[in-house]
């Protein structure tokens, strides 16, 4: 059973048909690159997913179970995470406060329980493999680092979905080594990651399959390791293009 499947995903916008019939499945245990120019509809798309806007038609099955995601909340309740472009986290914080804002356990007189609260994070790092210090001020982090307080964030909330909408934009080629093998590894425990880019190259690194939008709908849906690159251009603009045009 697929973790998610969205069938006939509808959506319009005052003036805008930005979902025409969208078809999207994401099985356990893949990377799930979703591509397409600017405007195709992937960002609609996962904010359906995620509880930020709701469809006007189609069908959302999680486990293959339909689902109603209403809120951001419900999504965070039934596994789903996303991680924005703009990360979330509050500068001030330590990363350990970061991760658990608004569900801290506080000792008495409302006081934050700071101890239990790192070993809560350290737990997390380290099934994760992750070497962060869930006592550093977030701020003085580099933005890679941000995002995986982010994506260990995501996982504290038992996330069997993750959807990252262009994660390497800031990070330097070290940086997406290292986020590459965290998402593997999240992948091969099982969790589904639908993984947003415009990058061909990384696109063959990472993706296990790759569903192809185009002016609101879906072209299709191909094996990564199988399909050429122009062929996945092709089905991106609709037309032949080489690499260097894009
Ligand atoms: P992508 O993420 O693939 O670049 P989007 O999902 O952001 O595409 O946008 C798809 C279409 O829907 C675009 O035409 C965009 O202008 C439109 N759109 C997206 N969000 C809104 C909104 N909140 N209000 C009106 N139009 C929107
Ligand atoms: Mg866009
Ligand atoms: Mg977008």
């Amino acid at each position: 059973t697929p973790l998610v499947e969205m069938r006939g995903i509808e959506k319009r916008f005052p003036g805008v048909h930005a979902l025409k019939g969208v078809q999207f499945e994401l099985r356990p245990g893949e990377v799930h690159a979703l591509m397409g120019e600017n405007g195709a509809g992937k960002s609609t798309l996962m904010k359906i997913l995620s509880g930020i806007y709701q469809r006007d038609g189609g069908d959302i099955l999680i486990d293959g179970t339909p689902t109603e995601i209403d809120s951001p909340r419900t999504a965070q309740t039934l596994g789903l995470s996303i991680i924005h472009q703009e990360l979330s986290l509050m500068n001030d914080l330590t990363v350990a406060q970061n991760i658990f804002i608004g569900r801290e356990p506080r000792r008495r007189f409302g006081r934050l329980d700071e101890p239990a609260l790192n070993r809560a994070a350290a737990g997390i790092f380290e099934r994760l493999n992750l070497h962060l210090d869930p006592r550093t001020q977030v701020g003085t982090l580099t933005i890679a680092r941000q995002q995986l307080v982010e994506i260990a964030k995501a996982l504290s909330y038992r996330s069997r979905v993750l959807v990252m909408d262009e994660p390497t934009a800031a990070l330097n080629d070290r940086e997406i080594d290292e986020l590459f093998i965290i998402i593997r590894q999240i992948r091969d425990e099982g969790a589904g990651i639908v993984y947003i880019s415009h990058k061909m190259d990384e696109l063959k690194r990472i993706a296990d399959r790759v569903t192809v939008m185009r002016d609101g709908a879906t072209v299709g849906t191909v094996s990564a390791a199988e399909t050429p690159v122009a062929e996945i251009i092709r089905m991106m603009v609709g037309r032949e293009l080489d690499n260097e045009t894009l």
